[in-house]
């Protein structure tokens, strides 16, 4: 389909940010010759004039990212137009213009006086920026000598090399074999290979299966290599900051405290029970002596798809948030009709869904849906980025309405488990009861044990290196491959290939980062609880945190939701949800 087939009511009102491209060019140029910031540097010791850097910043800050928004959207509705493609193009070159003129900012505010910085922090001139100037002083025992930090940034395209070096390999050079798909060869790829997982055909998968990590394990030596490199790096820099640690120094990063890490780690292993149950129950249902890694992603029951044109679907997902409210539910009506969304996949249009967010006017969400369930979810999951957006932007100034990464999923996933459980109540039928269970058991499996059993592996990799161990690809299969055995149990085969999985995992490029989804998905299961069993006072306590931005550090702004991630509990209530979901789908499997 092309884009210009669309009916208006289906894609988003771009001309909300700028009403034609003339008006962007216009405002690009006019704020490209504005930069001028680098006058400030050595005199942020002074009140009147540190607020006045602070204000202007913002405000060249906020048309920056009206800018960068309508390039990456217009950018994204085709992307074979080489004109939006210079726009982006543009908008880097603006960006890093920008980053050198403030280049002195984080060196400088660090160094000043302590008391100078608290009195900031109580001054009410400055309220927008008191969180801000919080984590500045947080960061003080961190701070290195101008000849040092200018060392660190000249050797800052060097240690990225592992990463980029492992994208080469995975994006470019794996050998990836042929497999015969749909009665043709075609190439291996990541893509086809999730796609095959998921698929009944059990040959096709231990096909995929072999050939797949075959390729990963041919290049073993240069793996372990890249990965061995990059936690070298992130030890480095952690001693280079006075860190005790490298997950000490990415925890500081997003400012969480290191028990919320250690009570995740704790309560998943101490409730391991459940998930080797589920792993036996798959066993027992796909009726195999065997069960390898290549069968844990087929759905257990057999399709029960909803159907659902994009207006049903919408409509469908309002009344499954419900108990959200009126309010909740009004705002996603009129995201439907006034343009936030587009919904339909056109020729050149960017694969996948997302929420974007742009100071000024309402948020937006790209969609390429196709009437299916899961479809469906992503709608609802969309949705939820793009409230959090709106009610963070609308009750915060500019300088705190920007959420951390570490609650970025909880509102999304809200609305996914809240949609889930008002399918299953609502489920006349009992396949689609089982279908949803399934699912349900899945996605905790997925975003919870998996990536906590990820952040284990990393925890362990770092600290050996802090140990002054090498990383070999002996040990980090055998670290690996016992984890997994502690995680999954016996009723599956630990093969060599599984034990090589951490070689293929690109996020393990990004230390410390897995975590987040877990924490994502249990206090988002804790505030869907809260809001099902005490209604509106939890609703209005889920809206706080809606509002609250970057307004403090991510846990206490969950406290405010009623999830304190400092304490066990949340994270024993999503593992006895795991398990009472599973008790729920062995009763109706007949297990
Ligand atoms: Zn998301």
């Amino acid at each position: 389909m092309e884009r210009k087939d669309v009916l208006a009511k289906n894609k988003w009102k771009i001309e909300d940010i700028y009403s034609s491209d003339d008006v962007w060019e216009k405002t690009y140029d006019e704020l490209f010759n504005s930069i001028e910031f680098s006058h400030y540097a050595g005199k942020l010791g002074n009140k009147e004039t540190l607020l006045k850097f602070f204000k202007e910043t913002d405000e060249f800050g906020k048309v920056l990212e009206r800018l960068a928004v309508y390039a990456h959207m217009r950018h994204d509705e085709d992307t074979r137009i080489s004109k939006y493609q210079a726009y982006n193009a543009k908008i880097g070159a603006l960006y890093s213009k920008f980053s050198t003129e403030i280049a002195f900012f984080d060196s400088e505010m660090a160094k000043l006086d302590e008391n100078y910085l608290n009195s900031l922090v109580l001054d009410k001139d400055f309220s927008d920026y008191d969180y801000q100037i919080k984590t500045i002083i947080k960061r003080k025992p961190h701070v290195i000598s101008e000849e040092q930090e200018k060392l660190i940034a000249l050797a800052g395209e060097t240690l990225d090399t592992f990463y980029e070096t492992f994208g080469m390999i995975d994006n470019a050079d794996l050998p990836l074999p042929e497999i015969e798909y749909n009665g043709k060869n075609v190439k291996l790829s990541h893509g086809l290979y999730g796609i095959i997982l998921h698929a009944d055909d059990r040959e096709k998968r231990k096909e995929a299966y072999e050939k797949y990590y075959k390729a990963y394990i041919s290049l073993i030596n240069t793996l372990t290599s890249t990965y061995h490199g990059n936690v070298k790096k992130g030890v480095f820099l952690s001693k280079a900051y006075k860190y005790d640690s490298s997950l000490e120094r990415a925890l500081l990063n997003e400012d969480v405290d290191k028990i919320v890490y250690d009570n995740l780690l704790n309560c998943v292993n101490d409730n391991l029970d459940s998930l080797r149950r589920y792993i036996s129950d798959r066993k027992k249902i796909l009726g195999y002596d065997k069960m390898y890694f290549y069968d844990t992603y087929v759905s257990l029951v057999e399709d029960a798809e909803l159907k659902l044109e994009y207006n049903e679907a919408y409509e469908y997902m309002i009344n499954g948030l419900a108990p959200l409210g009126k309010d909740y539910q009004d705002l996603l009506r009129k995201g439907y009709a006034e343009g936030w969304i587009d919904v339909e996949e056109t020729d050149g249009k960017r694969s996948g869904a997302y929420s974007i967010g742009c100071n000024g006017t309402h948020p937006f969400v790209l969609l390429n849906y196709k009437p299916n369930m899961n479809n469906m979810f992503t709608i609802a999951h969309e949705m939820g980025h793009a409230l959090h957006t709106y009610f963070s932007s609308k009750n915060q100034p500019y300088a705190k309405a920007d959420y951390k990464i570490f609650v970025a999923e909880v509102a999304s996933t809200v609305n996914e488990v809240l949609l889930l459980k008002h399918m299953l109540a609502n489920a006349k039928d009992e396949n689609l009861k089982k279908y949803l269970l399934n699912y349900y058991l899945d996605t905790i499996r997925l975003t919870l044990h998996r990536q906590t059993m990820f952040a284990e592996f990393e925890y362990e990799a770092h600290s050996m290196v802090e140990r002054g161990e090498p990383l070999t690809k002996e040990n980090l299969c055998q670290v690996y491959g016992d984890i997994g055995k502690k995680y999954y149990g016996s009723d599956i085969e630990h093969d060599y290939n599984i034990s090589c999985e951490w070689m293929r995992i690109p996020h393990f490029y990004r230390a410390f980062y897995v975590y987040k989804y877990a924490t994502g998905i249990i206090s988002a299961m804790n505030i869907v609880n809260k809001i099902l069993k005490e209604g509106e006072p939890a609703v209005k306590n889920y809206f706080k945190f809606l509002s609250s931005g970057s307004s403090s550090d991510p846990v206490s702004l969950l406290k405010l939701a009623g999830v304190d991630l400092t304490t066990k509990e949340p994270f024993d209530l999503a593992m006895r949800e795991f398990e009472e979901t599973l008790n729920e789908f062995e009763k109706l499997m007949g297990i």
